[in-house]
């Protein structure tokens, strides 16, 4: 059974998607206007455990993430730098779509941008306005919130106080009860705008969401997520939009993880703790210790981002790198022991346990613990295993490769030059010509591979060059 924590009803619930076999999944995606910090990715890292969990469970996942390109912050950034809205947004979008590559976050389906989405919203808005739930005032609309009884449900916030009329015409708001907020906004000046029924204007942002989820996921998705920072406004707003329009359940199960801190500190750039997954990487960091690190925590518990965690995050990917190459290279190199073991049946239960845990609201910390345990188990028996177990081995790391990201096994043959290289290599060794075995370790190392030794009496290895350590040592 599957459980999840919704927010809507603050439990955990078991799941079940509306059509058996498939689950529409919407994910907010990012504002470009900047690059993504590690905040965010938290969150993204989040929703691809979710999804790559899913899929391991056999659902067909439709999953819709957008991107916010038109918004007051997308807006004040492209006036601030005299661009045009769609140069400045297109350079942070291609940024983004890097940065997921980076961290390996698998794409979503459809990625629909807020700009190309417009006549959607538009018509969403008109919708609303024939019902009276929304209305027209000075050339913007304005969704009238009293007119929608379930306002608070999700973010548990209640309307006593509101004063009828009260509006609020900025995308991102803190008031504690629900003012009048804006779904169209009427064009200004220095800002873009498109022809609608009410005049020139642009969409408010929380229209963007819903209408982008519904014409992409019909009018009730079954698992929508983001970060807790979004259950108000814009996911409460989501709701009174979607639900107002469609008279219909728009979201079965609202996921939300919880922001980090770093250094048991909110990340502000004030204080210094402020980075971005490029700030990172240019201070060397490995983009899967950092997707590690992200991963590792709960997504309902804070994660205390710090450089000493991401330092332990590294240790964890050399350890699964080093026991998958001494799997490959054993494989590969035919130094697998002849005797028969009983390994690989124990790793299927070891795989099995992992998915398993995952199923109890993606329990990540028990799920990783089992995987770690199964590797330790595997470095334990290495010399003794066969060649099916080491074959085991492998599709053992493949399977938990696709659940978790971590990119352990996308090398998974060894090149015939390498090959060919280490064998002179192992001769020069065993000849103790050294100097022609530094040659080979240098041609090995010219194509993108290092040689590890191994311990006496054992084979040496090849490991190929791809973290930000691999030459290092
Ligand atoms: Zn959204």
């Amino acid at each position: 059974m599957i459980r999840f924590h919704n927010t809507l009803s603050n439990q955990l619930e078991e799941f079940k998607p509306l059509k058996s076999g498939e689950v529409t999944l919407y994910t907010c995606g990012p504002t470009v206007y900047h690059y993504a910090h590690i905040g965010n990715f938290r969150t993204f890292v989040f929703e691809d455990l979710l999804r790559r969990f899913l899929e391991c469970r056999g659902f067909k996942v439709k999953h819709v993430m957008n991107i916010t390109d038109v918004d007051d912050k997308t807006i004040a950034g492209a006036n601030r730098e005299k661009k045009t809205l769609s140069q400045y947004t297109e350079f942070y979008t291609q940024a983004f779509l890097e940065d997921m590559k980076t961290l390996n976050l698998l794409p979503p389906k459809i990625q629909p941008r807020a700009t190309d989405s417009i006549l959607d919203m538009i018509e969403m808005i008109r919708k609303l306005i024939a019902k009276g739930i929304a209305y027209e005032a000075d050339g913007s609309v304005y969704y009238r919130v009293a007119a929608f009884p379930a306002y608070g449900k999700l973010s548990k916030k209640k309307l006593e106080g509101n004063i009828e009329g009260a509006r609020v015409d900025v995308d991102e708001y803190e008031k504690e009860t629900g003012a009048d907020f804006v779904l169209w906004k009427k064009a200004k000046e220095d800002e873009p705008s498109w022809d609608s029924p009410w005049g020139k204007g642009r969409p408010g942002w929380h229209i963007e969401c819903s209408a982008m989820c519904m014409r992409h996921l019909g009018e009730t998705v079954d698992i929508h997520a983001g970060g807790e920072d979004l259950v108000f406004p814009h996911h409460e707003n989501e709701i009174a939009q979607s639900e107002a329009a469609t008279g219909k359940p728009f979201v079965r199960f609202w996921l939300h993880a919880k922001h980090l801190l770093v250094n048991g500190e909110k990340m502000s750039k004030s204080k210094g703790n402020f980075f971005t997954l490029r700030d990172l990487l240019e201070k060397g960091y490995d983009p899967m210790a950092i997707r590690y690190a992200l991963l590792a925590v709960h997504y309902r518990h804070q994660l205390n981002f710090t450089f000493e965690g991401l330092k332990e995050a590294r240790e964890v990917i050399e350890k699964l790198d080093n026991c998958y190459f001494q799997c490959l290279s054993r494989s590969v190199l035919g130094v697998s022991a002849s005797k028969k073991m009983a390994h690989g049946a124990g790793l299927k239960a070891v795989l099995e346990a992992v998915v398993k845990h995952l199923e109890d609201d993606l329990n990540i910390a028990a799920s990783l613990s089992e995987f770690i345990g199964g590797v330790t188990k595997i470095n334990t028996a290495l010399d003794q295993m066969n060649e099916k177990e080491l074959k085991d081995a492998l599709s053992f790391f493949k399977k938990a490769d696709e659940l978790f990201g971590l990119d352990i096994t996308s090398i998974d043959a060894i090149p015939p030059g390498v090959k060919e290289s280490l064998g002179q290599y192992a001769e020069a060794r065993k000849a103790r010509d050294f100097s022609f075995s530094d040659k080979m370790r240098q041609q090995i190392k010219e194509l993108g591979w290092v040689v590890k030794d191994g311990r006496p009496g054992e084979p040496s290895t090849v490991k190929k060059i791809r973290r930000a350590w691999d030459t290092k040592k």
